[in-house]
């Protein structure tokens, strides 16, 4: 049986706006709206969206950067949810965050010994002095840089190589799971493909698990087992990758589908389109949230919200006609 690292249960993360944009209402952003799934050891979900789909949110809940307003997070059968900041020192050694913009995620005042060395300090794993230089070289040299790198400042570097000063950072405390938010999108193709291998080389060494966050669904495909569609705060599609992308049944992914471009026109498919706005996560449409831009919504669409449904082995979609569109 395969061991669960990570148990999300009907997550939420509201953050409350008073005296805003609403003349003095108060009133929530639900950038996390109800969010389960399983994460199990060695396994990579990748989970894609809009921008504002509240995608890096949930990353960030289920690391406890952020405090949830409801639901469970478990982490190796341990409710973390709400448990105090001394109680969560530990957890943040196994829990890592690699960031999507290596230019603005690294000091530029520390230069790579410090950058990569201090939370071996700070969670006092080595002492200062010939064990610590040997770690830091031991660590970014797994991450494809050298030692006589160890001095130098992030300005110094190429985009691709601060991702892998990030990547050392996250990695240097030894986690077992690792959110990555966005972690190839600030790169240039080329470099992209690299950082990708690059992560999953370190996956197998050292048995991670990943949240890999992204935009962009040909990302995502390259580095995933299972994949999660987001949508205003909710997953709206989870499957196994080749389930997802050979038979794509949410409306929403089937259009996120569509935006990948392909060389080969004639292996194009013709999917229907979706247009409008991603409407505000204040105030959500009612019934299906997708309902306002969906080409397939019927009456039920605005006034029911669809259940979860498992539509083949671990394929879910929330839509009331999954598996009939
Ligand atoms: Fe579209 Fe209706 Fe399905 Fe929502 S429930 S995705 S509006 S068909």
């Amino acid at each position: 049986m395969e061991e669960k690292i990570l148990e999300i249960k009907n997550l939420r993360k509201y953050f409350s706006i008073k005296n805003g944009f609403l003349r003095g209402a108060a009133a929530n952003v639900k950038a996390v709206d109800g969010v389960s799934f399983d994460l199990y050891k060695g396994e990579t979900i990748g989970l894609v969206g809009e921008s504002g789909c509240g995608k890096s949110t949930l990353g960030r809940t289920i690391v406890r950067l952020y405090e949830p307003t409801e639901g469970e997070v478990i982490f190796k059968g341990q409710d973390i949810s709400h448990i105090k900041k001394s109680q969560l020192k530990p957890l943040r050694k196994q829990m890592q965050l690699i960031f999507q913009d290596p230019y603005s995620s690294l000091n530029p005042r520390m230069n790579v010994n410090t950058i990569v060395g201090e939370a071996l300090l700070s969670h006092g794993l080595v002492k200062k002095g010939q064990e610590y230089v040997d770690r830091v070289s031991e660590i970014i040299e797994i991450c494809g840089l050298s030692s006589y790198h160890m001095n130098r400042y992030p300005h110094q570097f190429s985009g691709g190589q601060r991702q892998r000063i990030g990547i050392a950072r996250a990695l240097a405390l030894s986690p077992e799971f690792v959110v990555c938010d966005e972690p190839v999108s600030a790169l240039d193709v080329s470099i992209q493909s690299q950082i990708l291998n690059l992560m999953m080389d370190l996956q197998e060494k050292m048995g991670l698990s990943y949240l890999f966050i992204s935009h962009d669904l040909s990302v995502v495909k390259h580095i995933s087992n299972r994949i999660g569609v987001m949508y205003l705060g909710s997953v709206v599609e989870m499957a196994k990758k080749k389930e997802l992308y050979n038979n794509p049944s949410h409306p929403y992914t089937r259009a996120l589908l569509t935006a990948i471009p392909i060389a080969n026109p004639m292996k194009r498919k013709v999917m229907a389109a979706i247009s409008g706005e991603i409407p505000s996560n204040v105030n959500t449409p009612p019934g299906c949230k997708f309902h306002t831009r969906c080409p397939y919504a019927k009456e039920i669409c605005s006034k029911v919200a669809p259940e979860n449904k498992e539509i083949n082995p671990g394929h879910y979609v929330v839509c009331h006609f999954a598996g009939e569109i």
